[in-house]
């Protein structure tokens, strides 16, 4: 064990594997594009100046770092452990995920790259991606499923305020997988000039852990920050997990220290026993190959790709990112999952016992701090991941509260 323990900070292997995750499964024709890509990312991880432009954008654009805030009045409230939120809903569009949003872009720069293509199911990633590109002049294409087109105007509609085009994707059930698709697709046609931004901890290798890199600035500034509050590190890590990249980006610098213990937070939707109705790819999936790489999946006998239920359109990506189903067999993290109701009834208390609203998805993750919070001693430490802010999600919450807050009526 102490050989799996020392790997965690190494991994993957050459070809992109998380034990018997993660790899490249795309075709001839992509291969190239990757290993470009691969070479580059190396070499940029070698060379001062791109973390230096790095380093200035996540101060001066993103808002760097992020708070760790110390939630008083919940902490007591739960009268248990004591709570931590590092606030990555702070960042300048919301969420986290501009953090590898930036790290992309700037390396899409170096390698001559200027018009970016990415695919998106709520948005989020679609607008972190508009902004940047918008940032630097860049050409932007967006895929998106003709069906959340539909259900996500308003980051529709913030793409296009910041000068991307918007693709509807009309193939398949018209969502996140079929984006996907035609993502690749692009890709594979304009190689010369294009560069594909992926969301998430998601993709062939090296995506996975390029994005896992980008987004470990939340980890590495939640050590400082910890350790100059507390004088040690937290006791238990708490992240919601869609495809995993706020997950790993807290977890990551963790890993290698067994004292530090890991929970991935999926989106259990209606309960992950009930037909399906959820998005909790460990729980209730089993391993198979998916947008360039192994790992566990939604899908149902025949390996059909299944959509996924839950409240949170950002935590209903089909797969999770193949290092947490390696960290998942390996035993070093625990995948929980939390309900629909459960999840909203966090978002409440997070309103009204600190004035932050969640964004849906991170409220999962406080769904299970609640839930074990109560049942540890007052000098265990918890640092949850809020990874975004609710704003984008209040419609959501008022309609399944029961009321209706829509000025259109
Ligand atoms: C996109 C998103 C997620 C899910 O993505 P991960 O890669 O699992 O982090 C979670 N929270 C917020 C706020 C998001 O925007």
């Amino acid at each position: 064990m102490d050989d799996l323990l020392n790997s965690y900070s190494v991994g993957p292997d050459e070809n992109g594997r998380f034990g018997k995750f993660g790899g490249r499964f795309v075709s001839e024709t992509l291969m190239p594009l990757i290993l470009e890509l691969e070479a580059q990312y190396k070499q940029a991880q070698k060379d001062d100046t791109f973390w230096v432009e790095m380093s200035d954008l996540l101060k001066n654009y993103v808002g760097r770092p992020s708070p760790l805030y110390y939630a008083e009045r919940l902490t007591k409230f739960l009268a248990g452990a004591k709570i931590y939120m590092k606030r990555d809903e702070l960042n300048h569009t919301g969420a986290h995920k501009i953090n590898n949003v930036l790290g992309q872009i700037i390396l899409a720069r170096r390698m001559g790259k200027f018009r970016i293509i990415a695919e998106t199911g709520a948005g989020q990633h679609g607008v972190a991606t508009a902004t940047v590109c918008a940032k630097f002049g860049l050409k932007c294409v967006v895929y998106m499923g003709s069906h959340d087109v539909e259900r996500q105007a308003p980051n529709v509609f913030r793409m296009r305020l910041l000068g991307a085009e918007v693709i509807p994707v009309k193939s398949g059930r018209g969502t996140l997988k079929d984006a996907m698709n035609d993502a690749l697709r692009d890709w594979v046609t304009n190689v010369r000039d294009t560069f594909y931004c992926i969301g998430t901890v998601a993709g062939p290798h090296p995506y996975p852990a390029m994005v896992r890199d980008f987004q470990s600035v939340i980890g590495r500034e939640v050590k400082e920050q910890i350790n100059k509050a507390e004088g040690r590190y937290p006791d238990t890590l708490i992240a919601a997990i869609g495809g995993g990249s706020n997950a790993m980006g807290l977890f990551f610098p963790f890993l290698d220290d067994p004292s530090v213990s890991v929970i991935g937070v999926e989106a259990g939707g209606k309960g992950v026993n009930e037909a399906m109705e959820h998005c909790a790819s460990l729980s209730g999936g089993r391993p198979g190959v998916l947008h360039g790489n192994r790992t566990y999946l939604l899908q149902d006998k025949d390996g059909q790709i299944l959509e996924g239920h839950s409240i949170s359109a950002g935590l209903d990506y089909p797969g999770i990112g193949p290092e947490h189903a390696w960290l998942h067999d390996t035993g070093r993290a625990k995948y929980v999952s939390i309900t629909d109701k459960q999840a909203l009834s966090a978002f409440q208390l997070c309103c009204q016992q600190e004035g932050i609203i969640p964004a849906l998805e991170p409220a999962h993750a406080l769904a299970y701090v609640v839930e074990i919070a109560p049942k540890l001693p007052k000098d265990h430490l918890i640092c949850m991941n809020m990874c975004g802010r609710g704003d984008k999600d209040i419609f959501t919450v008022a309609h399944a509260l029961g009321m209706d807050i829509s000025t259109a009526g």
